[in-house]
């Protein structure tokens, strides 16, 4: 069951993409791009759909955080009598067995289809003042790069290693299972080489990943960078940005590709890097991920 408000957000979202993806105006379309990127490092909770329902119905609500209804209420906040709500796709989940013929088989969940939910901007909200950011620009980095480190070596089994690169240019390098950064770098503009490199290592280098043989390396480059933008944007830090799309020699299906992998991976990544995120995820009540 898809109801008809749901469907016509689907087709919302499928023609915002296109609009990007066929985008002529090389300046329009890299404002666009970097409006994206914004809402992917602020929203990170939720799944990439909502993420761009967000931020088209929304262009502004990119600097606050947004939340349901009950989310805002956990938080000490109440939405204000009247808001407008930006209207989000939700799942239907239904329960049943996963075998009928069996008293004793163990229930599954099943998606039926979307919903419509709304989510609210801090200022559509009163009360409790929220909680600040972890880790941001005036902690200079070094937490976030102590814990990039654990992420990389304990949790994804990776290599990381400082070194002197000699090559000019060069901040990094990923070499499947091990990451090298030049070690001459400032803690946070290693946090970021990092992220970029995990990004190759997850997206381009491991066996499994077709990617690594279907993407040239305009196309890698371009998610790498776009990850690393994310991520360090959403701990608080500028990253160099990366959205003047027509430096990176790619198609409209490249680009069009390459959105939701840049999504998911910096989402990906911000739950490894933020342990407290994930205590936090039912603050996304109403937006878990529709399938792809
Ligand atoms: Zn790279």
């Amino acid at each position: 069951m898809t109801t008809d408000k749901a469907r016509s957000l689907t087709e919302q979202i499928e023609a915002s993409v296109n609009q990007l993806a066929t985008e002529t105006d090389e300046a329009r379309q890299s404002e666009l791009f970097q409006s994206w990127l914004n809402a992917m490092a602020q929203f990170s909770q939720y799944s990439w759909n909502n993420q761009l329902l967000i931020a088209c119905q929304r262009p502004a609500a990119s600097s606050g955080q947004v939340a349901g209804f009950h989310a805002w209420r956990r938080l000490g906040r109440h939405v204000k009598k009247g808001a407008k709500g930006i209207a989000i796709l939700a799942p239907c989940v239904y329960r049943k067995k996963a075998d009928d013929t069996k008293e004793d088989s163990p229930t599954i969940k099943r998606l039926s289809g979307f919903k419509t939910a709304y989510v609210f901007c801090e200022s559509d909200t009163e009360g409790e003042p929220l909680p600040t950011l972890t880790y941001g620009a005036e902690s200079g980095g070094d937490e976030l790069l102590s814990r990039l480190e654990w992420v990389t070596e304990e949790d994804l089994n990776i290599i990381l290693d400082y070194e002197e690169i000699k090559e000019d240019g060069v901040e990094g390098y990923s070499a499947g299972g091990r990451i090298v950064i030049r070690t001459s770098l400032s803690p946070t503009a290693k946090a970021g080489v990092v992220v970029h490199e995990l990004a190759h290592e997850i997206l381009h280098k491991r066996d499994k990943q077709p990617d690594s043989v279907t993407k040239n390396r305009q196309q890698r480059e371009l998610e790498a960078e776009a990850i690393a933008y994310v991520v360090m944007r959403h701990f608080g830090i500028e990253h160099v940005a990366c959205n003047y799309l027509a430096t990176y020699k790619i198609d409209s299906t490249q680009l069009k590709q390459s959105l939701q992998t840049i999504s998911t991976t910096a989402k990906f990544l911000i739950a490894a890097i933020d342990p407290q995120l994930n205590q936090n995820q039912e603050a996304a009540e109403a937006a878990s991920d529709p399938p792809a």
